[in-house]
């Protein structure tokens, strides 16, 4: 039997009846039986920690990731999988950020939510909970990834972005095709699923938390982009820019960048796309940005950006390790 430890910290999927007043409330983790019999069937020995207190996910940051990652830590060797219930808006930051804080990580570590209630008739956390925690012991298939199950799918949690505050099917993964589906059987694609390290888990402990995000769009203010590069202590800014890596060509836009990157402020270039990659030079309007020593992104998603490079520049200082960490794949987040 697999031991399985679901961790709840919070979001909607944790809300359920109170029996005397009929409000949603908070659920408490160890009645996880009395809420969800049915998974007294599933083959697995499934043991709950609950934070406290409990956060909506728009309240996640770095320190409570670095908290998460050093509590799997000090439980590693108890679990052979971690079910993680999270809140939908930020769970692929936290994905994401989990992905390059434990490294060489052997397990699954599943993160769901739901976007109705568990108390609700009529909700998508009872299929995301039971199937997490199947897929977390299933012994068919190791997945040694933090991964985000949602709506029958499981997608590598790095890869994927919120898209959807209505609708059952939350998220997406435009660079990457999901690693499983569920439906009357589980089809895992394996040949995606990434494979076990084989060395021991090393769990990270630093976040730089000065980075900053700066969407490009039409009549940008020079003033604007000046400002962002003037927030104290910034040490990367990620450029969320057209297309395949593109941004205004006008020397008042470009020197404000370079004014940037003088400043020492890693630049990396993102896609505001939600599939495809940023290939620097391909046109005549992201040339410059490689000539000045902006990093390329690729494919990574915003969310994998914002989490990768607090991780590259919160662990290591020098720049052409820095520059070779941030543009190269390190847990699935780009396709090279
Ligand atoms: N605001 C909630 C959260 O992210 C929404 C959700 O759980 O879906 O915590």
């Amino acid at each position: 039997m697999k031991n399985i430890l679901v961790i709840y910290t919070g979001g909607t999927i944790g809300m359920v009846k109170d029996e005397n007043t009929g409000a949603l409330r908070c659920f408490d983790m160890k009645k996880i039986y009395e809420i969800l019999p049915v998974l007294k069937e599933l083959n697995c020995n499934i043991e709950t920690y609950q934070f406290n207190p409990i956060i909506d996910s728009s309240d996640m940051n770095a320190k409570v990731w670095l908290k998460l990652s050093q509590y799997i830590k000090a439980v590693y060797d108890l679990y052979d999988g971690f079910v993680i219930l999270h809140g939908t808006d930020t769970m692929s930051y936290t994905a994401s950020a989990l992905s390059f804080l434990l490294e060489n990580l052997a397990k699954p570590v599943i993160i769901t939510g739901s976007q109705l209630p568990l108390g609700m008739i009529r909700n998508d956390g009872r299929d995301n909970i039971i199937s997490s925690i199947e897929l977390a012991a299933n012994t068919d298939v190791l997945i040694p990834e933090v991964c985000i199950f949602f709506d029958d799918k499981l997608y590598r949690g790095n890869r994927t972005t919120k898209i959807n505050a209505e609708y059952f099917e939350a998220f997406y993964s435009g660079n990457m095709p999901s690693l499983a589906k569920v439906g009357i059987n589980i089809s895992y694609k394996e040949h995606l699923i990434l494979p076990k390290p084989e060395k021991e888990l090393k769990v990270y402990e630093n976040l730089c938390e000065d980075v900053a995000i700066l969407k490009i769009h039409p009549s940008i203010q020079i003033s604007h982009i000046d400002c962002v590069a003037n927030i104290p202590n910034l040490k990367g800014l990620i450029l969320e820019t057209y297309g395949s890596g593109n941004a205004p060509t006008n020397s008042e836009f470009l020197s404000a960048i370079k004014r940037t990157i003088e400043k020492g402020i890693t630049v990396y270039n993102v896609t505001q796309c939600k599939a495809g990659k940023v290939q620097m030079g391909h046109y005549a309007a992201s040339y410059a940005l490689r000539e000045m020593g902006v990093l390329s992104g690729k494919d990574i998603t915003t969310e994998a950006a914002l989490a990768k490079m607090m991780f590259v520049l919160g662990n290591f200082s020098d720049k052409t390790e820095i520059r070779n960490l941030l543009e190269n794949n390190l847990r699935g987040e780009i396709t090279l």
